[in-house]
């Protein structure tokens, strides 16, 4: 087996890379496990590597990148073969923000550019009973490491139905952004299930291809931001169809999906709507099955962070950041905000204890 780390990083999204960052110019060398950009299961459930930001389209909100000339931005900061493929695509930039692709490769980068080593895989299995702990990839490699900080994100929910499984990748889908552009979904009717800004924000861009979307919502109001609210409320194509639930997907193997069965929760009643795509946008699960018990979840299967404001969990020198952790705050900066803690917190435990 090889030496034993300092710190490994489990995941790649803003909390991973954050942790990266400060723990490479804190001298710990870290490791950052990112996970398999090759596995279809990570494909099909959305947890490929760089996190959910890599899902998805503008990112309005991360400080320090308003609306600007991002393309000259990336072939300045990043190698070419790191570079967004819409970048040698000549896609058009974003109107605000800056793409989520673009910032997880400029994180990427950053965290490369102070000597962090990365490793490909998803990691099925820890052992947090001894130190050094010791992290088991997918290929069965091993690495032993004396503080780990997990942050492994959370990933999109479905609706379980039978009809929903069996038309995935054929019209069913939780990332407009991968999927929205095929051209099955173009200038056809169109369901998004949700009412949270996720199902605005996919309906939105799903209203460039389609000819009409329809949002259900499963209440009489939106979860969403009201900025977002207005965004459907405003878009022609978009027809918010208000306590109406998705009761099944319709489709035959030749055609993939062909329509839905839709239920108005209020009455019961159950319509046919013909559409060539159905994306959900109900939410998330964190990533936290691969611990198998060893670390302290909440009710909903998120980390326990144990201590307020500390990244501590309930094994010491595991660490926790990100939404693996937060399902209150979910947003990239925060997420980056306590990677950022997290390394703090690992770089304190080694140094108390005598490893740096
Ligand atoms: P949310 O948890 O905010 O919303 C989930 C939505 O899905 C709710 O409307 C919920 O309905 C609905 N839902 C849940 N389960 C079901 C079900 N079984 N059937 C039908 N509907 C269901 O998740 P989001 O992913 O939208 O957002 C997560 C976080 O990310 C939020 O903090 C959000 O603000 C942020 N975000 C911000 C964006 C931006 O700023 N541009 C873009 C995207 C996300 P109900 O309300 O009835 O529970």
């Amino acid at each position: 087996m090889a030496s034993v780390e300092k710190v490994v990083i489990i995941g790649s999204g803003p909390a991973g890379w954050a942790a990266a960052i400060y723990t490479a110019r804190a001298n710990l060398n870290p490791l950052v496990i990112e996970g398999d950009p090759i596995s279809e299961k990570n494909r099909q459930q959305g947890t490929l590597p760089l996190g959910q930001l890599n899902l998805t389209l503008e990112v309005e909100n991360y400080p320090g990148y308003p609306s600007g000339h991002t393309r000259e931005l990336l072939k300045s900061a990043l190698p070419e073969e790191s570079q967004p493929y819409w970048v040698a695509a000549n896609k058009p930039q974003p109107n605000h923000g800056i793409n989520g692709p673009e910032l997880m490769e400029l994180m990427r980068q950053q965290a490369k550019n102070f000597g962090t080593r990365i490793v490909s895989k998803d990691v099925l299995k820890v052992d947090f009973s001894k130190q050094p702990f010791t992290l088991t990839t997918h290929d069965g490699e091993k690495v032993q490491a004396l503080s780990v900080i997990i942050a492994t994100g959370a990933r999109a929910n479905y609706l379980g139905l039978p009809s929903e499984d069996a038309f995935k990748n054929r019209g069913v889908s939780a990332c407009a952004v991968c999927d929205g552009a095929l051209p099955r979904f173009r200038n056809n009717p169109i369901i998004v299930v949700g009412g949270g800004d996720s199902a605005i924000e996919e309906a939105n861009y799903l209203a460039k291809f389609g000819s009409k979307v329809l949002l259900l919502v499963r209440k009489d109001t939106f979860r969403a931001s009201k900025i977002m609210q207005q965004r459907a409320l405003d878009n022609p194509k978009i027809d918010v169809r208000w306590n109406t639930e998705l009761h099944e997907v319709l489709g035959n193997d030749d055609k993939g999906v062909t329509g839905v069965k839709l239920q108005n929760n209020k009455t019961g009643e159950i319509v046919e709507q013909p559409c060539t795509g159905v994306f959900l946008a109900i939410g998330h699960t964190p990533n936290t099955s691969f611990l198998d018990g060893q670390l302290k979840l909440t009710d909903k299967k998120y980390i326990q962070w144990t201590t307020p404001a500390r990244t501590y969990t309930s094994v010491e020198a595991v660490f926790a950041a990100g939404d693996v952790a937060d399902d209150y705050y979910r947003q990239a900066i925060t997420a980056a905000g306590s990677g950022c803690m997290a390394a703090l917190d690992a770089e304190r435990y080694l140094a108390h204890h005598g490893h740096v």
